[in-house]
């Protein structure tokens, strides 16, 4: 069993943030930190102290709690050691694509995915079948393109994609209605798809979350993972195009959907 305790709770209008706990050193990691009253509320629902906080990237809804959460805790802040526009609070350790350290005896390996922001880093627990994607790589969708280009961006779903089927995925934000949506307008025949919509349907209604999902799944679903996909291929008029090709015309539609 692993040693690993995970809670994920909603925070702003449609973030997600994620504690880490290892329950033999009683350690804990917050996955970003994009408001200081809501994980303070959740550690303490825990009886949880917070050692560190692993940031994703720049953008204010991931770290505009990092001062107030260091502040209370004196934790270690873990995050992208180069590229970010805009400087992360209180760094202590800056990792970059290839590096990898532990948590709770598990080896936390760096990916880095640039695209929706230059300096994005995903977070990968191999043991746990684990990945912290940030806002590269949503259920049904990715992240806009705001500071990198659609050639980087694809790199950054690729790596993602080619990590295991089982490879659970919690993404940064709850937009899986959304951007279903927008997959069965370009891919309307595709089965798997219809049936994630439904069960998406189903737990918005219950009022629950459709994060964390699996890799697997979202090769079926996400069109973003789907470039060769016929269907999404006729319906953009790019039979024969590159993947690359594809995948920007995909992220542009969505832009404009
Ligand atoms: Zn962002
Ligand atoms: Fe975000």
């Amino acid at each position: 069993m692993s040693r690993i305790e995970i809670i994920q709770f909603k925070y702003l209008s449609d973030n997600y943030g994620v504690l880490l706990h290892d329950k033999h050193n009683k350690k804990t990691v917050a996955i970003d930190a994009g408001d200081e009253t809501s994980y303070n509320t959740a550690l303490d629902a825990q009886g949880w102290q917070l050692s560190e906080i692993w940031v994703t990237h720049h953008h204010w809804d991931h770290t505009d709690g990092i001062q107030g959460l260091y502040e209370r805790w004196q934790c270690k802040v873990i995050g992208p050691a180069k590229d970010s526009t805009v400087p992360i609070a209180h760094l202590s350790q800056g990792i970059t694509e290839g590096n990898s350290f532990l948590f709770a005896d598990s080896t936390v390996k760096v990916i880095h995915t640039p695209g929706h922001t230059l300096d994005m880093i995903n977070f990968y627990l191999p043991s746990e079948n684990i990945l912290f994607s940030g806002d590269t790589l949503f259920s049904l969708g990715c992240g806009r393109v705001f500071e990198g280009d659609m050639n980087m961006m694809y790199n950054s779903i690729n790596k993602i994609s080619a990590l295991p089927d089982k490879t659970t995925i919690y993404c940064s934000h709850e937009y899986t209605q959304a951007n279903g949506k927008f997959a069965i307008n370009v891919e309307g025949d595709n089965n798997s798809l219809i049936a994630r919509i439904n069960q998406v349907e189903e737990l918005i209604a219950a009022n629950k979350p459709t994060i964390p999902t699996i890799l697997e799944l979202e090769k079926q679903t996400n069109p973003f993972l789907r470039t060769s996909s016929t269907s999404i291929r006729n319906k953009l008029g790019l039979k024969n195009a590159s993947e690359v090709e594809v995948f920007s015309a995909l992220r542009t539609a969505k832009d404009n959907f």
